[in-house]
């Protein structure tokens, strides 16, 4: 039986891509900034682009996010 997420992940990313997506830098859990379009890692401060659905898991392709950012995200 599958978890019962109750983020933003089960709504608009697949559950299978989650599982396999992490930070690239500190291969932490991302998390789906459902406005932005943006995964983020917190520690890293950093906000990964979500092209056309599609995941950018590049850190130098990655937004450095303002302390602010970071922590309402
Ligand atoms: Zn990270």
């Amino acid at each position: 039986m599958m978890p019962r997420w109750t983020t933003c992940w089960s709504l608009c990313m697949d559950p299978k891509l989650l599982e396999i997506l992490v930070c690239p830098v500190c291969k932490g859990p991302l998390i789906h900034h459902r406005t932005a379009h943006e995964l983020i890692c917190r520690p890293c401060r950093l906000a990964y682009a979500v092209k056309d659905g599609i995941p950018v898991m590049l850190a130098d392709e990655a937004r450095e996010l303002s302390a602010s950012e970071a922590g309402e995200a």
